[in-house]
């Protein structure tokens, strides 16, 4: 469960630059075992939202709880801890290049002070679960992107999150890796029971896979709910994006 409660985040003025309000009173409520979307144009604060739920940007104001833990009430200490709860994959997969696959894998788990076996044993069940077993020695510039993604997801969860964040994770990806990309978040959420939060500027990805969406504009959510009823809405802002234009 994740859920934000009137979340504003104000970057102050800073070197001539004036303050920015990237996320202006944010209130949203993403249940356990959902997927879903949001979605909104270049600046509206998506990268802010989705760094605001694990903490990594303090909000200004507001409340967010993840698995009923308020982390806006804890401590830096509070905070390193509960983020294992929540894992994040991005656009540009943000991988060691001088590491293999399966030391990418490890990483996360050498931070959290996991024992030896017990982290090979989840590199390779991680590997397993995202299709990558045989590349486990690769390193990431012999992989193509949805591989690399495919090798962030698997870090992603081998900490073993009951969130997973994904930041615009198949901007980078053509139509076809997206779709495996796509298909494989949808998988991993039934098997794991994952709460995924999606945030895109790409409409057609909400329509493939998520249960519910919000549109963010400016910092603000404009329009959301279940697809279905939004999809059905058509004079809804969200559906007019979601919905293809009429030819
Ligand atoms: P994109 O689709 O291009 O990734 P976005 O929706 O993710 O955009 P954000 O990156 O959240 O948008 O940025 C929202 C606003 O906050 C923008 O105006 C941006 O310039 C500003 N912003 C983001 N991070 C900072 C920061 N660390 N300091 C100052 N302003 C920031
Ligand atoms: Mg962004």
């Amino acid at each position: 469960m994740i859920e934000l409660s009137d979340v504003r985040k104000v970057f102050p003025a800073r070197r001539g630059a004036a303050e920015v309000v990237a996320v202006d009173g944010v209130t949203l409520s993403v249940a356990d075992g959902e997927f879903a979307g949001v979605v909104g144009r270049s600046g509206s604060g998506k990268s802010t939202l989705a760094r605001l739920v694990n903490l990594l940007e303090r909000p200004t104001s507001g409340r967010v709880t993840v698995g009923g833990r308020v982390l806006t009430d804890l401590d830096d200490d509070g905070v390193r801890e509960a983020r294992r709860t929540v894992g994040m994959i991005f656009q540009h997969f943000n991988l060691l290049d001088s590491r293999t696959a399966a030391g990418n894998v490890e990483h996360p788990l050498e931070l959290a002070g996991v024992g030896r076996v017990e982290r090979r044993r989840r590199v390779a069940d991680m590997l397993d679960l995202v299709g990558l077993a045989d590349r486990h020695a690769s390193r990431p510039a012999q992989l193509s992107g949805g591989q690399k993604q495919r090798v962030a997801i698997a870090r992603a969860l081998a900490a073993r999150p009951e969130v997973l964040l994904c930041d615009e994770a198949t901007s980078a990806l053509d139509p076809s890796s997206t779709a495996g990309v796509l298909d494989l978040l949808r998988r991993v959420r039934a098997e794991l029971g994952l709460t995924v939060l999606l945030i895109t500027h790409e409409m057609a990805v909400v329509r493939a896979v998520c249960d519910s969406a919000v549109l963010l504009e400016s910092g603000r959510v404009v329009d959301g709910g279940p697809l279905t009823d939004v999809l059905a809405r058509p004079h809804s802002p969200l559906a007019a994006q979601l919905l293809p234009a009429p030819a």
